[in-house]
């Protein structure tokens, strides 16, 4: 985020809390940071404050800011400070901790009666401070740790121009219309019963025919780009794990071991290991390279309560996960393939711009990555060379990747311009070492594979929830769970309504009839609300005259043969 937008931001802030200490003069100061969304303040208040408060604050704000009150910087010793906030524990706790650190002297910002342990920087007076708002109220904890007491969080934006928050507001009302978690309910896709648990979720009749698309389309990609399709166990024993190194690395997202016949089990976080088996399960040799096993593999893995989101943030989800055996040479050409059919998959769904990060070593501690200088080298130029290849622009970011190997991050951007991640590409140097993987080569002699691991929609559950948002609940033809809705007018139309949707029916058209005795206003709004692609109206013309009436998502109504409407809905599957 730029600078001034932070000064702004963290002034913005300041006035917020100096507004809270004038209403609730025995209100306690938690922080107050800048965000890259805006701005947030935490307090502790004598009595519960709730949304139907925050006009009242605003308007507090907006004195002080008609007050242009000159901000002005000091700077206090531990001591000099502690006495200043000798009725706010929070900050005194602040004060104790810098103290241990050996700090001597910090700054403190004051604007009119009001002052804050701050760092700065900020603008030069309160008048600066022109497009600001209140947006919601929510628990935290002090400091972030459950251990600690809630404080109520007041969030609010900032920006330099009227214009600008007017932008932003609108933004977040789209975000908040088009939220996959109230489209999911809304065209029944899916649930997530609390009584299930969190971050399960249950896909109903209609979101279950969008999953099976998506699979279905996807499988029929990755057999085209020659990969073999396998199934595994959803747990696995703890010496698998162990083997793997899960259990050293990556224990904390796993969850408790399973006992069966006293031996210990754990559900698998990662397919990886299993897939190696397939590998193992024969002597290989340089002719059987790449082997590319491909998996929509369901994964369980723990996500802390607070963090659950919809489809976002689950515990229980499918990875279209694949594993890409190949020679050290072959790392860049096996990279470009999955480029390619990442780009070509994700083009499909509707998303051309992403944002791309190469992860790559931190050169000055090389020590702490596995595998030799050539090999990181190799494989570092190797995806580099890819990208470049597809003209595609990216950030190389250094010392991010993990330590057994380079990868590529892919972020899809939606409709809204938000990134999500979406496609990983990751060499892997480790498990081919752990698991004693081996290939013959030419000349007879024993060489070490290198593992590719790589998603392109990442998880099924968050891809599709994107999926919604970004298309806003209006799917393409191709993925609606429901494309046709055939409706009558009245009762002596149902006859030739049900032919109509039997022979859509016949030609894998997926249709839904409504011949309940309601308006036909009424059926209309309601398949429009259900976003359906086509309504099909039938009434005394359409019977005598053998067509049909098809309304199109923008209002449209059109008279057409049966025949025009199959044709047209098929064409459009092959775009
Ligand atoms: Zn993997």
């Amino acid at each position: 985020m730029e600078e001034e937008l932070t000064k702004l931001r963290h002034t913005a802030s300041h006035i917020l809390a100096q507004a809270i200490c004038r209403l609730f003069p025995d209100v306690k100061l938690g922080i107050g940071p800048a965000t890259e969304e805006g701005f947030y303040y935490d307090f502790e208040f004598s009595q519960p404050i709730s949304e139907k408060d925050l006009p009242k604050i605003e308007n507090e704000m907006r004195k002080i800011v008609q007050e242009n009150l000159p901000i002005e910087k000091q700077t206090l010793t531990i001591s000099e400070a502690k006495k200043l906030f000798k009725n706010q524990p929070y900050k005194r706790e602040l004060l104790d901790e810098f103290e241990k650190e050996n700090t001597k002297e910090v700054s403190v910002y004051s604007q009119g009666e009001f002052t804050d342990l701050c760092a700065g920087p900020h603008l030069k007076s309160t008048g600066q401070l022109k497009a600001f708002k209140l947006l919601s109220l929510a628990g935290a904890y002090w400091r972030g740790s459950e251990k600690n007491k809630m404080l109520t969080r007041i969030y609010g934006t900032a920006f330099a121009t009227e214009k600008e928050l007017e932008d932003y507001l609108l933004k977040i009302q789209e975000t908040q219309k088009y939220d996959h978690r109230l489209l999911g309910e809304r065209l029944e896709l899916f649930i997530i019963p609390s009584e299930i648990g969190g971050g399960l979720p249950i896909w109903l009749p209609k979101g279950a025919v969008l999953r099976q698309i998506v699979e279905d389309f996807w499988k029929k990609e990755h057999q085209q780009a020659g990969y073999s399709y396998v199934y595994t166990p959803h747990i696995a024993h703890s010496r698998l794990w162990e083997i793997s190194g899960h259990l050293s690395f990556y224990r904390e997202n796993m969850y408790s071991e399973i006992e069966i016949d006293q031996e210990k089990y754990l559900l698998k976080p990662m397919n990886c290991p299993l897939h190696i088996f397939v590998y193992n399960q024969k002597m290989r040799s340089y002719r059987d390279l790449p082997l590319k096993l491909c998996e929509l593999g369901t994964v369980y893995r723990y996500e802390r309560s607070g963090t659950l989101h919809g489809l976002t943030r689950v515990r229980g989800f499918t990875q279209d996960d694949a594993h890409i055996f190949t020679t050290k040479e072959n790392i860049q050409k096996e990279v470009e393939e999955v480029l390619d059919l990442a780009l070509k998959i994700l083009k499909k769904f509707g998303f051309e711009e992403y944002e791309i990060e190469l992860s790559v070593r931190d050169m000055k501690s090389k020590d702490k990555y596995l595998g030799d200088e050539n090999i990181w080298q190799t494989a570092e130029t190797a995806l580099e060379k890819a990208l470049l290849n597809h003209n595609l622009s990216y950030r190389r970011a250094e010392g991010e990747a993990v330590f057994y190997g380079p990868k590529i991050d892919l972020k899809i951007k939606d409709a809204l311009g938000r990134p999500w991640q979406c496609t990983t590409i990751q060499i892997d140097f480790n498990l081919p070492e752990k698991f004693d993987l081996f290939y013959i080569d030419q000349s007879g002699k024993k060489q070490r594979p290198v593992l590719i691991h790589r998603a392109i929609f990442g998880s099924l559950e968050r891809f599709i929830g994107v999926l919604l948002e970004h298309h806003k609940g209006k799917l393409p033809l191709w993925l609606s769970p429901v494309q046709v809705k055939v409706i009558n007018v009245s009762e002596t139309h149902i006859e030739y309504a049900q032919k109509v949707a039997g022979t859509l029916r016949q030609e894998n058209i997926r249709v839904e009839t409504d011949f309940e005795n309601k308006s036909v206003a009424k059926k209309i709004r309601e398949a429009s609300l259900e976003k359906i692609p086509y309504i099909v109206v039938i009434g005394d013309k359409e019977v005598k005259e053998n067509i049909l009436a098809v309304r199109d998502q923008e209002g449209k109504t059109n008279s057409e043969t049966i025949e025009q409407l199959i044709a047209k809905i098929k064409e459009s599957k092959n775009k």
